[in-house]
């Protein structure tokens, strides 16, 4: 029997949406589970970036994004990975904005019920992405969102990571792509909000299965009282 692709994500974004901060799963446990993902850290501390295995981090700090490699003990409150295998590669020769690409990623999709992970690697004419700044629990996602720093950056090269969401698994995860960038030099990274590609190399992975693990040790999230509508109001508007 073929093997069976696993999305490992560790709690919901739902509940990182309600304010639910706390890191409790370790960056060396996750990266057990897949070598390709995105998440935030402990205390929504940036944008975590798994590529290739390794775990970065990246926020905002003045002028210029920061980007760390994540120590193994470090704790995550929200994350997705996957054992990425790809399974439709293609090359995109010529200038597309982010909805161009989408559009031809997706036209490779059978049906629209299945997540995917997406891999994209090459150079971008612009790169846009944000970073959620570090906050307390019980502060609304969607407030802490507001002050969210941006930037953009033109002509660099890197990889694009993350995950592909079917609507009916909206407020696990965001509907549609949720995708982190990081560049080849390690110097910036971040939330995409949007991009030109150049040209660059395209990879599509399927996923079988879903791993839903959650914190089941965490009284905030055991005894949280969730807003399902609101919350997936928040997801809309913050992600
Ligand atoms: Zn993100």
């Amino acid at each position: 029997m073929a093997e069976v692709i696993k999305l490992f994500q560790y709690n919901t974004l739902g509940a990182l949406m309600a304010g639910l901060y706390d890191g409790s799963l370790t960056i060396e446990e996750l990266l057990e589970h897949g070598d390709l993902g995105i998440g935030t850290l402990d205390s929504i501390d940036g944008e975590l970036i798994v590529l290739d295995g390794k775990a970065y981090q990246a926020k905002g700090s003045g002028d210029q994004p920061e980007v760390v490699e994540v120590p193994l003990d470090a704790k995550v409150p929200y994350a997705a990975v996957v054992p990425h295998q790809a399974e439709v590669i293609f090359r995109q020769r010529f200038e597309m904005t982010d909805k161009e690409l989408e559009d031809r990623i997706e036209s490779y999709y059978d049906g629209v019920n299945l997540f995917r992970s997406i891999k994209i690697k090459g150079r971008f004419k612009k790169m846009h992405v944000r970073m959620i700044p570090k906050s307390s629990t019980d502060r609304k996602f969607a407030d802490v969102a507001t002050m969210q720093p941006e930037y953009a950056i033109e002509n660099i090269s890197g990889t694009i990571v993350g995950i592909w969401t079917p609507e009916m698994f909206h407020g696990v995860s965001v509907a549609g792509y949720h995708l982190h960038f990081l560049s080849d030099d390690l110097t910036f990274g971040g939330h995409v909000m949007d991009f030109i590609i150049e040209d660059g190399l395209v990879e599509v992975g399927p996923v079988d299965q879903l791993d839903q693990r959650f914190p089941v040790q965490d009284r905030h999230y055991l005894f949280a009282k969730l807003n399902v509508d609101e919350m997936k109001e928040d997801i809309e508007k913050a992600e």
